[in-house]
């Protein structure tokens, strides 16, 4: 029995102990460390500050990408949206001259795609299929004048213009990647939305993904642009599906 009671004694003795450990220890901090804990709450403070500033970036990151985004084209009246599209159209690079090989005489396309079309145009003739490409890469400069100029030629607004045609640094033709095509026998629908009638464009619906290219602007397309089929892109290398990955999340 007098080991019961002494346990009980002793377990007492030591919480006691433990009791006035506390108050020594709280009167041996130095100087030096009652200063840091001053600063404690500053840096926790700043460290959460940058955390939720972060986080933010992660959940919102369009305000980031609005000011990655291209400045606005002078004389126009329309703001980049928040994912960096103007007028619906995704801002573009434009294309670097030592990729650009000729397909024939003032049509140049980035090497990569060429080699891809070619080998396309080549697979549409054995299949009876006369496919030819009416417009390849346009320079920033070219496309400035075909949305301008004919913009004014024809009295459009900018969101009119926007709608058929890509305001310059926002084409996916200056990325050397994108080609507008049409069928030699129909040339009436070069162009046109009735391109999609002609056989040359039932075979690029059967073929074109072969030989990677893809379809920019399908009929009703999130994108907000108007449907052209006769406008593809190519989509067969990492540098190229990089290049249209934001437009590929609103194709269809
Ligand atoms: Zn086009």
């Amino acid at each position: 029995m007098p080991s019961a009671s002494r346990l009980p004694t002793a377990s007492r003795s030591s919480r006691r102990r433990g009791g006035d450990d506390i108050p020594l220890a709280r009167r041996s901090i130095s100087p030096a460390l009652q200063q840091r804990s001053v600063w404690r709450p500053v840096l926790l403070t700043a460290g959460g500050v940058a955390l939720t500033a972060a986080a933010v970036l992660v959940v919102f990151p369009q305000p980031l990408r609005r000011l990655m985004a291209p400045p606005p084209v002078e004389g126009l009246q329309a703001r980049v949206s928040l994912d960096g599209r103007l007028l619906g159209h995704f801002p573009y690079s434009e294309a670097a001259a030592d990729d650009l090989v000729s397909l024939a005489p003032g049509l140049q396309l980035h090497r990569d795609a060429a080699r891809s079309l070619q080998r396309m145009l080549d697979a549409a003739a054995a299949d009876g299929i006369d496919l030819r490409v009416l417009s390849a890469h346009r320079s920033v400069d070219l496309q400035k004048q075909i949305f301008f100029d004919v913009k004014s030629e024809r009295n459009q607004t900018a969101l009119e213009r926007a709608r058929v045609s890509a305001p310059p640094g926002f084409s996916e033709h200056s990325t050397g990647y994108a080609v507008d095509l049409g069928d030699g026998r129909a040339p009436s629908t070069n162009l046109a939305q009735s391109f999609e009638r002609t056989d040359a464009f039932a075979w690029l619906q059967a073929h074109a993904n072969r030989f990677h290219f893809t379809l920019s602007f399908p009929d009703g397309n999130r994108q907000g642009v108007a449907y052209e089929p006769w406008h593809w892109r190519f989509e067969g290398t990492a540098e190229a599906l990089k290049t249209f990955e934001a437009a590929q999340r609103l194709a269809r």
